[in-house]
């Protein structure tokens, strides 16, 4: 494959347990990844200090795999950067960050532009990956997707025409803070009921830990210590024919297939697609996921879109980033 030697892109993705940082060409080809746990416990300019390490790396790879004989630092033109929790308007700083205690406000973009010396274009991780799957992944070719990423919590990121839609205030699609269940289970924002408080991974496990019965499979498989319930576990237990299980993931299941149903609603999209760790429970999820959307979406709406696993996995944050990177080279953040 040729790779465009015009320049370089660089995609910066900041999560709660991992850091991943990536180059591409100006046409989106990665050509080095660079990942690394996340050290929460030294605070945010611990981890800074990490990233830039890390995106200086990823240069120097891209250069061998490129075959550029420029300095990887002087080819780049933009950094893209995704980041969990709610940003402020301009896209600066994060306001609230749930899974890096201490970042609040911490000027994420300038570090970069200052380190580097080009310009950087940052969005939440929710809409980053969305614009990655919209782009280059299971959305490709659909005019209006919709996506979920559904993990530790649940975020969404709604892409039109391939933009990114951000609402007001750069805050827009937070599929997983819609009630579900008005006096449902306590959500980290504070309110009750939310879909990330039914759906969400953490949930799942949640669950599973108050309501298993000591002659589950599941509770034999987590050695009778509710500590080692993991919604991956669960998911493993109603595989291998746990009746509790496998009620578990359809009540998931229903959860979330009225919150993609209530998106599909509002939204009319032609593609929803479901990412993050939980999704890998596949049909155990993605039957009711689908049921419960043809059952209560409005007929009209849900004839018009298909329910997709996405396709880009592990890269999914950094190829989002990357796109912002893009966009902003476009001139369109
Ligand atoms: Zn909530």
């Amino acid at each position: 494959m040729g790779f465009s030697s015009e320049g370089f892109l660089g995609g910066v993705d900041i999560g709660g347990t991992k850091l991943a940082v990536g180059v591409s060409d100006l046409h989106g080809r990665l050509l080095s990844v660079v990942r690394e746990p996340t050290d929460r416990s030294r605070g945010p300019d611990a981890v800074m200090t990490a990233l830039e390490r890390m995106l200086r790396q990823a240069l120097k790879e891209a250069e061998s795999t490129a075959g550029v004989n420029q300095k990887g630092a002087d080819l780049l033109k933009a950094i893209g950067i995704a980041v969990g929790g709610p940003l402020d308007p301009e896209r600066t700083v994060v306001l609230r960050a749930p899974n890096l205690p201490g970042w609040d406000n911490y000027p994420v973009k300038a570090f970069f532009e200052e380190r580097f010396g080009v310009p950087a274009n940052m969005d939440n991780d929710a809409n980053a990956a969305g614009l990655g799957e919209a782009r280059v992944g299971a959305g490709k070719g659909f005019s209006h997707v919709a996506y979920f990423t559904v993990s530790t919590g649940i975020g969404g990121g709604i892409v039109v025409n391939g933009r990114v839609y951000r609402g007001a205030t750069a805050a827009a699609g937070e599929f997983g803070h819609q009630i579900i269940l008005p006096d449902g289970p306590q959500c980290l924002c504070g309110r009750r009921g939310c879909l990330e408080a039914l759906a969400s991974g953490t949930s799942i496990a949640r669950r599973a830990r108050e309501s298993v019965p000591k002659d589950a499979l599941l509770w034999r498989m987590a050695e009778g210590n509710p500590e080692k319930i993991t919604a991956e576990l669960t998911a493993r237990a109603a595989l291998a024919g746990d009746s509790f299980c496998q009620k578990l993931w359809e009540e998931t299941g229903f959860y979330l297939g009225l919150g993609v149903a209530n998106v599909i609603n509002i939204l009319n999209p032609n593609r929803v697609v479901l990412g993050g760790g939980v999704t890998n429970a596949g049909d155990l999820l993605f039957v009711p996921v689908r049921r419960t959307v043809a059952e209560r979406g409005m007929r009209e709406l849900v004839s018009a879109c298909e329910v997709v696993p996405a396709q880009l996995g592990g890269n999914v944050g950094v190829i989002g980033a990357i796109c912002l990177a893009q966009d902003l080279l476009a001139g369109d953040k």
